[in-house]
């Protein structure tokens, strides 16, 4: 059976859509949607995303700000400015860019943006409210998980759902969603102590894989390496193969690995004209293997990834309706 391959991208386009019209609703009744970016020192994977973020706001017309602090920013300035975004009334929502300097405490920081104004659905309160299921916004990243399993199969009342990972921002929030009573899948929740777990996901009507695996081996080893230990290559192979999948399972895989494309005869990774390693984008399934078993399945690159970035706007739209 050859599985429907869902397409992340045309989905974030139809969410972008209906955004755009509400966010429209709301400038013709004077209430602009507004998120503030804050992010703190140079670091170019954090301003490129703030980038791409402005493109993606300013296309559905809300309005994307960038305010840039120094490096040596402190813990309380930083709060301070945090504070002062929350207090403003043409601020909606707030969302504190990754990496920080060493200095400040992201748990901190991140708590210290107004649970109303939590673009990025990441405040524990926030988190807390997905036992509820009463909060105004959810993290990103499981909210377009949820978004493509439930296209894929409006009807998951029931249903054998196992879900791989279980971080507090990606797999323990999925699973919240899945056992709501809204949505009333089974859940179980697997992680790196879970014995067989092969036995778990062959059981699984619908299966969410959230672990990145291979790039947190590749990343160990190149730590590893760079302290000069001896470390063998690592296995960069999917974490889930094709016969640990089950016929006819929906398959959604969040996970982002940026590994190496390939090796030289010396175990070194082919490296291009700027001495950059070439990198291949992979999840934790292996979609090949898996996409002639499934009934659907999320790419990677292409899936879950364009509509995390949607659930921002989303999210950013809901503070501004609930806000004023
Ligand atoms: P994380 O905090 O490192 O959590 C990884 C989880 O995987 C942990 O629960 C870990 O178990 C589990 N795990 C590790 N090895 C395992 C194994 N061999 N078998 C079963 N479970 C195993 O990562 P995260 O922040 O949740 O992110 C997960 C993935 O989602 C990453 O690839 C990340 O890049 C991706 N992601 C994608 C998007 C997007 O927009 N598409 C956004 C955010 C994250 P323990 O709890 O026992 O350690």
């Amino acid at each position: 059976m050859a599985a429907e391959i869902i397409d992340g991208k045309a989905v974030a386009k139809e969410i972008a859509e209906q955004i755009s019209q509400e966010a429209a609703g709301l400038r013709a009744v004077g209430r602009e949607v507004r998120l503030v970016a804050v992010l703190v020192g140079h670091d170019e994977a954090a301003k490129w995303y703030a980038n791409m973020q402005a493109r993606r706001s300013e296309s559905v017309g809300i309005q994307y700000q960038l305010v840039e602090l120094p490096g040596d920013t402190t813990q309380d300035g930083l709060l301070e400015r945090l504070g002062e975004l929350n207090d403003d009334p043409e601020v909606s929502a707030v969302i504190l860019q990754m990496p920080l300097p060493k200095q400040i405490d992201a748990a901190v920081a991140q708590k210290a943006i107004a649970p109303a104004k939590d673009a990025e659905g990441v405040h524990p309160e926030n988190l807390g409210r997905l036992v509820t299921g009463t909060g105004l916004v959810a993290p990103c990243t499981p909210m377009a998980a949820m978004e493509l399993l439930q296209r894929a199969c409006p009807e998951l009342s029931g249903k054998e759902a196992v879900v791989v990972g279980r971080s507090t921002i990606v797999g323990k929030p999925i699973a919240l969603m899945l056992e709501h009573l809204s949505v009333s899948a089974t859940v179980t929740v697997c992680h790196s102590r879970t014995k067989d777990l092969a036995s778990h996901t062959r059981r699984a009507e619908v299966l969410v894989a959230a672990t990145g695996l291979s790039q947190s081996r590749w990343d160990r080893y190149c730590r590893a390496k760079a302290a000069g230990q001896a470390v063998g290559l690592p296995d960069l192979g999917p974490l889930i193969t094709g016969e640990m999948v089950s016929e006819g399972t929906i398959v959604i895989d969040v996970a982002t690995n940026y590994i190496p494309k390939g090796f030289d005869d010396q175990g070194e990774p082919l490296r291009d004209e700027k001495n950059q390693v070439i990198t291949r984008t992979v999840g934790d399934v292996d979609f090949e293997a898996v996409k002639d078993k499934a009934a659907a399945i999320t790419p990677v690159p292409g899936g879950v990834g364009p509509v995390t970035v949607t659930m921002l706007l989303r999210n950013a739209l809901a503070c501004a309706k609930a806000g004023v």
